[in-house]
């Protein structure tokens, strides 16, 4: 499987730059290098179990992460982290915050008018925003 620098930065980004098993953070330029830091592209379904070397199959993971994945799923793999899924992408996570504040400003504004009135639904509204955004995206 030959990747190019886009390729690989692509690849990168679907994380947000964190290896997909263990969330630590990666930098472009640990890119098939050995050490901790390091990194390499690795195959989310194992290619022993049928996993294709098309884009969403592929994933960034330190090289230590992927040996001792070794032909486990990325869930199973993940889960001694405490996850089940992969990062997500600075895109995903901005799309969720934002959700998230919509959300949390309809049910705040609304408690707040019903308790306060129309002064209690502007304030509610901000707060619930506020706490909404605030939200990690992140989940399992
Ligand atoms: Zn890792």
């Amino acid at each position: 499987m030959r990747l190019g620098v886009e390729d690989v930065r692509g690849i990168l980004r679907k994380t947000d730059y964190r290896c997909h098993i263990c969330r630590g953070r990666l930098r472009l330029e640990g890119y098939g290098e050995g050490g901790e830091h390091g990194w390499e592209v690795e195959h989310s379904k194992p290619r022993a179990r049928g996993g294709s070397d098309y884009f969403r199959n592929l994933f960034p993971a330190h090289e230590s992460c992927n040996r001792s994945k070794g032909t486990r799923t990325s869930r199973a793999a993940r889960r001694e982290y405490g996850y089940s899924g992969a990062p997500l992408s600075k895109e995903k996570k901005a799309a969720i915050r934002r959700r998230n504040a919509l959300s949390g400003a309809a049910v705040l504004g609304l408690l707040g008018r019903v308790i306060w009135g129309g002064p209690g639904m502007v304030i509610g509204a901000l707060v619930g925003g506020i706490l909404g955004h605030g939200e990690s995206p992140e989940g399992q």
